[in-house]
């Protein structure tokens, strides 16, 4: 049965044993480490959601080869309607879990890899499709999560991956042998590692002729030798150590990033799948690309939701519902969110089906959509503090509100309306906290600017296929102008 449940996966997990560092020091268990669990706990969301029947329809898909039920984030997208589930699925489990669930990345890996694979096949005579279908339908069949590892470290932006300094700031293969390669580097920002059984690693940027050794693509288990994570820091991080509930906003759940280095990792020749194939290394980080912003028009409105709903639930406790400018924000922050989910449906249902038979995102509404992400939930988080108010950053601790002589001086000061309890008022603006500038806002705000590529990232896309001399004619047509 290929679906795990959640306690299967947690077991999963904690059965590998992976070499991570946090604060300089190596941890036991990403499983049970304060900081790390909530992270996990977002990706275990994945696996429970799958196993409810009233989401069955979102979080699962038939895979056709197999004909097994299989959770999405595994699945290759056979039509635009799977790619409007998967939009759909992503904004659910936003909305359940108001952070990163990390495992996006592996599907939107799976799905570019699909088709490149195949593309390289027919061109040059290599069989990387099959080798990735192979591991593909180990993925499927035990309901693994795969972190998908594009970012290199880049050093001098100014030089390309072969020109720098340090020839391993992009991932590249230092030794050949005959079963396999040997490679180093690094991926920043890896969102979900610690959380993950195995990586999936593409380049990060298209190579050029003499750059072979860079464009390489693979797949390693996340206990391979000389593979080792640091885990990134977070805005409140240690607010996690306290053992509170109320001050880190959301307890359950969170999301994690790590600078993930590979010293001198083996890969066997069966989990390479793009090997020296300068010319299609592009193209695979395009299509990868392209889902990834798809994806954030499904998560970020799903966390957005609960941006929506923390702030409207303030606004009653602290009586000021009823305010013109109040309601009027709200509504704001809804139409910003819808239109950050109508641009994610669109680039779905505008999809195409690609040689290799799965389907693609229109590319133009995927970068419009990903290009609206790095804005809008600005502006989101920006109304919900208006309406918070600043006692969001200046409200004592839970350790002041729990104090026998400090907690009645808190309770009668910060009460909002009467019918509702200071504490829940403390709740709702923490949450806010974290949404907006502690833990979350790695997850809601600054991965809306970075996350899937910066946003000139996506104005070069977006360029690229304006078609102006096509828009010209137009307006030359209308205006009767003859060359
Ligand atoms: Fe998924 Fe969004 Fe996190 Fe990317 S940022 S892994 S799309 S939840
Ligand atoms: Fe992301």
């Amino acid at each position: 049965m290929p679906l795990k449940t959640k306690e299967q996966y947690i077991e999963s997990i904690k059965k590998i044993k992976m070499e991570i560092y946090m604060f300089g020091k190596k941890i036991e268990s990403a499983v049970t480490d304060p900081i790390l669990r909530p992270s996990l706990n977002s990706v275990a969301a994945t696996y429970e959601l799958a196993q409810m029947p009233e989401y069955e329809d979102l979080m699962t898909a038939i895979d056709p080869d197999s004909g097994q039920k299989i959770n999405r984030f595994c699945h290759i997208h056979r039509s635009p309607e799977d790619l409007i589930k998967k939009v759909k699925m992503q904004r659910l489990l936003g909305q359940k879990t108001a952070s990163c669930f990390q495992r996006c990345v592996g599907m939107d890996a799976f799905n570019a890899q699909y088709s490149t694979t195949y593309d390289i096949d027919q061109k040059f005579g290599t069989n990387y499709h099959e080798r990735f279908k192979k591991f593909l339908k180990m993925v499927q069949d035990e309901d693994l999560t795969v972190d998908g590892a594009m970012t290199d470290p880049k050093g001098d932006r100014g030089l390309s991956a072969g020109a720098q300094a340090d020839p391993d700031l992009y991932v590249h293969v230092v030794e050949r042998r005959p079963d396999g390669v040997v490679v180093r580097g690094a991926k920043c920002h890896q969102t979900g590692i610690v959380n993950s059984h195995w990586v999936l690693v593409m380049p990060t940027i298209a190579m050029k002729d003499d750059e072979k050794d860079y464009a390489i693509s693979f797949a390693v288990p996340m206990d391979a030798k000389g593979l080792f994570m640091i885990v990134g820091r977070q805005s409140c991080d240690t607010r996690k150590l306290e053992g509170g509930q109320i001050d880190v906003g959301n307890s359950e759940y969170g999301g994690m990033e790590a600078l993930t280095i590979f010293d001198n990792v083996f890969v066997p020749n069966e989990y390479i799948f793009l090997n020296g194939e300068t010319e299609l290394a592009g193209v695979l980080v395009e299509r990868f690309a392209g889902y990834h912003r798809q994806s954030y028009g499904g998560c970020k409105v799903g966390v957005g939701d609960v941006v929506i709903g923390a702030a409207a639930t303030i606004a009653d406790y602290n009586g000021a519902q009823k305010a013109s400018h109040v309601k009027d924000k709200l509504i704001e922050m809804v139409h910003l969110n819808e239109t950050l989910y109508s641009s994610g449906i669109a680039c779905s249902a505008e999809g195409v089906k690609t040689a290799s038979g799965n389907y693609y995102i229109d590319t133009m509404l995927a970068n419009v959509c990903k290009q609206n992400v790095t804005r809008f939930p600005y502006e989101i988080v920006r109304l919900a503090e208006d309406i918070a108010g600043g006692i969001m950053v200046t409200a004592p601790s839970e350790k002041d509100l729990n104090d026998p002589k400090l907690g009645p001086y808190v309770k009668k000061y910060l009460q909002g309306v009467k019918t509702v309890s200071t504490e829940n008022r403390l709740r709702m603006l923490r949450l806010i906290e974290n949404l907006s500038l502690g833990t979350a806002a790695v997850g809601y705000r600054t991965e809306s600017m970075h996350g899937a590529g910066s946003p000139q990232a996506q104005r070069i896309v977006i360029s690229r296929y304006a078609n102006l001399p096509e828009k010209k004619k137009l307006a030359k047509a209308i205006a009767k102008i003859k060359e």
